[in-house]
């Protein structure tokens, strides 16, 4: 059976997945990443995790999804793109990914890691049906996609739609790990939550089922913050579907009643009338699949 292998790299976890044509996950491996190493140890470890794989099977394509805006779509033609900002991995920040990634025998592409949760969700999710609309991913940072008129939207230079980095906030300083301040990654990601709260995302997942207030309180705040992010960009682009991936979307219920009202409450009477925010249900799935797809998109299988 001919196969794809997909890599999905996060601030806080590495998925590397083997995925049929038809989008089944035949095997999947999740590690931890290391945000504080060099770009070189990175591309060592991942070189030798992918080689590993590469003996075993031979995959039609190798496809990845980073947490970095990159000038162009990259692929194996391609050269001297080098990353211009990763706030969630630093150490990427100039890197020439062309370059990083020739030890490939095999046809490979890098995308953004919300463009392929977004495409995830195009192909097998909650977008199916959609011509267009948003996918957001909710983890370590805040990533962002958008489809418009069926399809993905790179922006001018390939660098579109950092949603994460949306100012919602002039009065504090809240500082975020872009460089800049008071953006909606500041206030609603899983690194936000933990610098208030002093615990994880996960741990306060666990609270909020117990009904401690301390947890039910933050995912509350953090609602509203999406909710002011997602109302804004409604009134932006009249996209009536906001779909909500990465681990921290396993909250939804906690965070939803907060985010809605204040999406609606953000949003203009036209735009917000058939606003809906939704959680996705391929999870922690969506980007592997959606890097898939460019394998697939590539061979136009
Ligand atoms: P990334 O893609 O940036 O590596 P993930 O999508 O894997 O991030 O999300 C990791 C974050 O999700 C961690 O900060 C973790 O605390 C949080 N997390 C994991 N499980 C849950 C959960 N059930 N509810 C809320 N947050 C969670
Ligand atoms: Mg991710
Ligand atoms: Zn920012």
């Amino acid at each position: 059976m001919e196969t794809i292998l997909a890599i999905d790299i996060g601030g806080t976890h590495q998925r590397f997945a083997e995925i049929s044509l038809t989008g089944d996950i035949l095997e999947k491996n999740t590690y931890q990443s290391h945000p504080h190493i060099s770009s070189e140890e990175f591309f060592e470890i991942l070189r030798k995790r992918i080689s590993d794989r590469l003996k075993k099977t031979s995959f039609l394509g190798v496809a990845v999804a980073l947490p970095v805006l990159m000038p162009v779509l990259m692929n194996e033609k391609v050269g001297n793109n080098s990353v211009q900002d990763a706030p969630n991995l630093p150490f990427l920040v100039g890197v020439d990914l062309a370059q990083s990634f020739s030890f490939l025998s095999v046809p490979w592409i890098v995308e953004n890691d919300a463009n392929c949760a977004l495409l995830g969700e195009a192909w097998l999710g909650e977008g199916q049906k959609e011509s267009s609309f948003c996918c957001l991913t909710l983890g370590t940072g805040i990533g962002s996609g958008l489809f418009l008129n069926g399809k993905l939207w790179k922006g001018v230079r390939g660098m579109a739609s950092e949603m994460g980095h949306l100012k919602i906030d002039f009065l504090g300083n809240t500082p975020c790990t872009c460089g800049g301040q008071g953006c909606l990654e500041a206030f609603a990601s899983a690194t936000a939550l933990q610098k208030k709260t002093g615990y994880t995302a996960q741990e306060l997942y666990g609270m909020a089922c117990r009904r401690e207030s301390l947890a039910l309180h933050a995912f509350e705040q953090m609602g509203e913050s999406l909710g002011r992010g997602i109302g804004s960009v409604a009134n932006l682009l009249n996209i009536d579907l906001f779909i909500l991936a990465g681990r921290l979307s396993q909250a939804f219920e906690f965070f939803y009643p907060s985010c809605i009202r204040v999406a609606k409450e953000s949003a203009m009477k036209g735009p917000r009338q058939h606003l809906k925010i939704v959680q996705s249900k391929l999870g922690d799935d969506a980007g592997l699949l959606g890097a898939a797809w460019l394998i697939k998109k590539k061979f136009q299988l």
